[in-house]
């Protein structure tokens, strides 16, 4: 038994010791601004909805079995991002980003942070630790990049950074827990859209922050109480529900990715294709060394725009959609973004369709490229 097989099991009994007879099995939502509080309010649980929630308390009790640690959750993936870097950036120290990760993640600390006086440095996700980390009070790493697929050696980074004081975050966002780890590795801070994989729907946003520190989660809490950013009890709620099926999800889309990834490696529409599952792939051998298991994503590179749209019409099991973790396999041309890659570059999200119609789906459309 693994210890994900060992966690998921308790995540789904997670109310179990705290139900009383007539309870619901599922955590209610419970959409109060205002609690009952007469008299001193420290003896209440509950005082106001910006500051906690039953519903949120759910989701966080969860997702911290999923995490191994404690969890504050956020409205987005991003509020989860602004949280880290507006409650961690320090006066006179540089912030380390991603320069091929998730854009906004860049932008926000572009336009906020270095106007605030702090530097903001870019690196490319597969020589992320060239040039060392002194300086830094902030590093936030995200591997495997979106929309890229390189990877960074998360426990290198998390040594080497340590070691100059800086705290370290994660982007696991194109993992989740299930199949990567950061905190055992070595970060203080792991942060996640669940409006990807974890929700698994596409239909909700939130995002989340884990640390095994108190004073970290203390700090995070503070702010979303303060700042506003608070994630809605529906919200809460749905991302929930996804989380219960997770890792039967992850399951199947992990297997879609790789069993697409192995049969059209080399086919002669494709000028290229990456999974980090792939032996040949450069970032292969790191992703043994540092993932559970490979991913729902993957890369496919047409020989121009035009070839990458028409294998996305084409193709009867494609959800032409941006983001990604959703139960339909879906793809998009990264350049319409702006993306640095070239124009037929195609990020593809498995999804958890039965495996022989997906590779029919996909072998038919290549050849109507
Ligand atoms: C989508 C994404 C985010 C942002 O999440 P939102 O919920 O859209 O705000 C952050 N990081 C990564 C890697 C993402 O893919």
């Amino acid at each position: 038994m693994t210890s994900d097989e060992q966690r998921m099991a308790q995540l789904l009994h997670a109310a179990r010791d705290t139900l009383k007879p007539g309870d619901p099995v599922v955590p209610p939502i419970v959409p109060a601004a205002a609690f009952h509080l007469p008299g001193d309010p420290s003896a209440a649980p509950f005082v106001y909805g910006r500051y906690a929630n039953p519903t949120w308390e759910a989701l966080e009790h969860a997702l911290g079995i999923l995490e191994d640690a404690p969890v504050v959750t956020f409205p987005s993936g991003m509020a989860a991002i602004a949280a880290v870097l507006f409650s961690n950036a320090q006066k006179g120290r540089k912030v380390l980003v991603p320069a091929d990760g998730y854009h906004a993640t860049r932008a926000l600390a572009r336009q906020y942070l270095a106007p605030m006086g702090i530097a903001v440095v870019e690196r490319p996700v597969a020589r992320f630790g060239d040039g060392g980390f002194e300086g830094f009070g902030l590093v936030l790493m995200e591997t495997p990049s979106n929309p890229g697929l390189d990877l960074c050696d998360i426990a290198a980074i998390a040594r080497d950074a340590k070691a100059k004081g800086a705290v370290v975050v994660a982007d696991n966002t194109t993992m989740t827990a299930l199949a990567q780890r950061p905190l055992d590795l070595g970060c203080d801070l792991v942060l996640s859209a669940a409006t990807k994989a974890v929700n698994g729907h596409s239909d909700v946003l939130l995002g989340y922050v884990a640390s095994r520190d108190a004073a970290r989660i203390n700090v995070l809490k503070d702010w979303r109480r303060l700042s506003g950013a608070i994630p809605s009890p529906f919200d809460a709620f749905l991302v929930h529900r996804g989380l219960e099926t997770l890792e039967l999800r992850l399951a199947r889309a992990t297997s879609n990715a790789a069993a697409l990834a192995k049969r059209f490696a080399g086919h002669p529409k494709l000028l290229g294709l990456r999974y980090p599952g792939l032996p040949p792939d450069p970032a292969h051998a790191l992703a043994q060394r540092q993932m559970q298991s490979y991913g729902f994503m993957l890369t496919m590179t047409f020989a121009d725009g035009n070839a990458a749209e028409r294998f996305i019409s084409a193709c009867r099991l494609v959800q032409a959609s941006t983001s990604f973790g959703g139960v339909r396999t879906s793809a998009e041309r990264r350049s319409r973004w702006k993306d640095a890659v070239p124009d037929g570059f195609v990020r593809v999200s498995a999804g958890i369709e039965p495996e022989a119609p997906l590779l029919d789906a996909f072998a038919e459309a290549l050849e109507q490229v």
